[in-house]
């Protein structure tokens, strides 16, 4: 086996998928090394997030995973029953995609063969290096062995990944204390409005439907809350305990899947060491609870992919790299932390004091403060990036709160009358300059090599108070705001420069 990737990623679970197509929509060469001959008909995931669609739609294949999701309005947080209203986040995607993850996969490994990612089934890693110069991997694919090099390397392996271990970065955390069950299952009486979520001092459980019959039963059991998440579950065990919490079983029978999982909770010390870099469940694991670890996951792949293509082509210096942890290790610490919340409140609150703290949280989150922070938590539109970037921004009133601000996918005007919206200037996944302020003559010159950079001059219909006082925005690839420029300080000290053509 013979590679010319620039980097391997090790892993095609949905992080490794997303990160090479990155990689490949910036003219990197990538290969894939995934362990699996075929892709797993078992979905973990049902839940696609807001920011995730907002990063597909980034560079313009939100579409096909809308295609085959349906929108849902709420989402839950520790199985609460005020549930977290997503309908007024200011997105495009204003609700929770429900779609499976093997249809996610699908959709990112069909996606990654047209941008002619190497993707290599049923090549296991296992070992790996690096030095100065680059990294390199051994492990055997059809009972024979192999040995790839390149300049970096990508452990999005998942949780046990053998990348994390092999670089020595610690995974520290908490052991799990508490299990809960899983099953894909047919219901002959399924509950009424086929869905349901309840808690009660018996434990608590969710029926999801996921087309046709079949349906997702999970349950928290009080009565076997301790059960070493190994213990495989059966069905009349899932059985016995929906009905301990539900009071029936809703006639359950021929499952598809039965499974448990914990609140185990681990975080990457680092995530990064050298030339090795994890990404998903290779860097953090936690309860599945608010339908987060991939959607985090492919949102630490886009914040890393962009940032190894611009240092690849030369258009970076390699400490941009050192951002990517600086960036997503307190994303990280921030899921570890509301999942062990979620997992106190679901997995540790049958007494007395525990239903009433969760009555208690429930009721708060009626109140639309609350409620919008917590959904913008779990979405991902709550996240911004602490500093700028780059150097040289310059500073000025009302810009400072621009700083690592995501955008959403604005309509804009143009001069000549025609319309666009903001995130087709970024399908490309160059940084953009967009010029807000029909006034100013030439363009902001960023501290970007000019090749690396887009010029946009739009009105933002709507968005005129917020944008007061502001000439520009300088928008990374991943969507976030690296700064804003000034008025003033766009004509007197910002660099004119011809406008790059948009592609
Ligand atoms: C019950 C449950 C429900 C969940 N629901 C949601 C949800 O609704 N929303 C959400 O965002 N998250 C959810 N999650 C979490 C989500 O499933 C994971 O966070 C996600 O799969 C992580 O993606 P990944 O690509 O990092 O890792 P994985 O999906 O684990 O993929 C890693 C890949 O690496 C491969 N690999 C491992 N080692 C090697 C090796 N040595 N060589 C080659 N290949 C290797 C594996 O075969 C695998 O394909 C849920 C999890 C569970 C358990």
């Amino acid at each position: 086996m013979t590679s010319n990737a620039e980097v391997i990623v090790v892993g095609a679970g949905p992080v490794g998928l997303l990160l090479a197509c990155e990689l490949a929509v910036a003219g990197v060469r990538v290969t894939v090394l995934e362990r699996r001959a075929e892709t797993v008909p078992q979905s973990r995931a049902l839940t696609m997030h807001g920011r995730t669609l907002e990063m597909l739609a980034l560079r313009g294949v939100a579409g096909r995973f809308l295609a085959r999701g349906m929108p849902i309005p709420s989402g839950h947080f520790a199985g609460l029953p005020t549930r977290l209203d997503f309908s007024a986040c200011d997105s495009t995607y204003p609700f929770t995609l429900f779609i499976p993850q093997s249809v996610t996969e699908q959709l990112l490994e069909a996606w990654a063969g047209e941008l002619g990612v190497d993707l290599r089934r049923g090549a296991t890693v296992e070992a790996t290096g690096q030095d100065e110069d680059g990294v390199w991997v051994g492990g055997t694919q059809a009972g024979s062995p192999f040995r790839l090099a390149a300049r970096y390397l990508v452990g999005a392996d998942g949780a046990r990944s053998l990348v994390r271990r092999q670089a020595g970065i610690a995974f520290d955390g908490l052991a799990a204390t508490k299990t809960a069950m899983l099953g894909d299952v047919r219901l002959h009486t399924p509950p009424p409005g086929r869905a349901i979520s309840l808690g009660n001092s018996a434990g608590g459980m969710m029926v999801v439907p996921l087309g046709g019959e079949l349906y997702r039963v999970i349950v928290v059991d009080a009565q076997e809350i301790d059960v070493p998440v190994e213990v495989p579950v059966t069905l009349e065990g899932l059985s016995a305990a929906t009905r301990r919490v539900a009071g029936e079983d809703f006639g359950m029978h021929s499952p598809e899947w039965l499974s448990r999982f914990s609140n185990q909770t681990c975080l990457a010390q680092s995530y990064r060491k050298g030339r090795i870099f994890l990404a998903g469940d290779a860097a953090h694991i936690h309860l599945p609870a608010g339908g987060q670890g991939m959607n985090v996951g492919m949102q630490d792949a886009m914040n890393l992919g962009w940032k190894l293509a611009g240092v690849l082509r030369g258009r970076a210096d390699a400490s941009l790299l050192d951002s990517y942890e600086g960036e997503r290790h307190p994303v990280g610490a921030a899921l570890y932390r509301n999942t062990l919340a979620q997992s106190a409140l679901m997995m540790d609150s049958f007494d007395p004091a525990g239903q009433a703290l969760r009555a208690t949280l429930s009721d708060l989150m009626k109140g639309p403060e609350l409620n919008a922070t917590l959904a913008h938590d779990l979405s991902g539109f709550g996240i911004r990036y602490p500093a700028a970037l780059l150097s040289g921004a310059p500073e000025g009133d009302g810009c400072a709160r621009w700083i690592g601000r995501r955008l959403p996918d604005w309509p804009l005007q143009h001069a000549d009358g025609t319309a666009s919206s903001l995130y087709e200037h970024l399908a490309s996944g160059r940084w953009l300059v967009l010029q807000v302020d029909g006034e100013v003559q030439g363009h902001y010159q960023p501290a970007l090599d000019g090749a690396w950079v887009n010029v946009v001059t739009a009105l933002v219909p709507g968005r005129a108070a917020e944008l007061d006082g502001v000439a520009a925005l300088v928008v990374r690839p991943d969507g976030y705001v690296d700064h804003a420029v000034p008025l003033r300080s766009s004509v007197t000290s910002g660099n004119p420069c011809p406008a790059q053509a948009v592609t």
